[in-house]
């Protein structure tokens, strides 16, 4: 087995002990940023459930060598306004979506596309100034304002709490998002389901699919650490 399919196969152990005997699904996003082509085909081999990428010109240089093929290609990245017609309708998840300006510019492009496109909502968890994503307060009005957005879909929420020493101490934050999306599966509007809650990176997805992940995102456990 490769290095990189002995380290799925931890992670899906730690995942299955993190459910403590229950069996919900957890989706395994690989985050490939920095990793090349043939170290993501590698990973896609293991059977990661998708690959996502960080930025749009990474994205695009490694789609087009082929690189997720037979993989579901999911955006995680911070997403700048003028890329959006890049990136809807070449991935099939956009994990990032944190403003009203963003799901607007997604759904006019979507609807120039004929597609629906997926889409989370990054909710800002711990209220760090210097993050992407919405307060929690702003989310029932994200959330109507998408359901008047014909060619957006939302399937539920994601984060990235603070980088810690401890990562129990992000207990707290993943429990928060748990409730939100629990609060929110309740509601009626067009075009959101609640079915993704994507929280969790190597250093806390044990932590954050404890407190409900049902989609973790893990880069350095899988490929080793990046080298900037
Ligand atoms: C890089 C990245 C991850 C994975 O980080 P690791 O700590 O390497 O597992 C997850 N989510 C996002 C948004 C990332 O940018």
């Amino acid at each position: 087995m490769s290095s990189i399919a002995e380290n799925i196969a931890l992670i899906r152990q730690n995942i299955a002990a993190a459910l403590s005997g229950g069996d919900r699904a957890v989706l395994l996003v690989a985050a490939t940023k920095m990793n090349d082509a043939a170290r993501v085909r590698e990973a896609i081999a293991a059977g990661v459930d998708a690959c996502g990428e960080n930025r749009v010109q990474e994205f695009a240089e490694k789609n087009a060598l082929g690189a997720y093929a037979g993989c579901p290609k999911h955006f995680i990245g911070h997403l700048q306004t003028n890329k959006v017609n890049k990136l809807v309708g070449q991935v099939d998840l956009i994990q990032s979506v944190d403003s009203e300006e963003l799901l607007r510019l997604i759904n006019r492009r979507a609807e120039v596309l004929g597609i629906v496109q997926d889409v989370l909502i990054e909710i800002s968890i711990a209220g760090e100034a210097q993050k992407s994503g919405i307060s929690p307060d702003e989310l029932d009005a994200i959330l109507r304002f998408a359901s008047g957005c014909a060619a957006v879909r939302v399937r539920g929420l994601m984060c990235v709490p603070p980088i810690r020493q401890n990562p129990d101490e992000n207990r707290p934050y993943f429990a928060a998002m748990r409730q939100l999306f629990v609060d929110n599966s309740s509601k009626k509007y067009d075009n959101i389901s609640m079915d993704f809650l994507s929280m969790g990176m190597t250093d806390d997805y044990p932590v954050a699919v404890a407190e409900g992940a049902n989609m973790v995102r893990i880069g350095s456990a899988i490929f080793g650490s990046r080298q900037y």
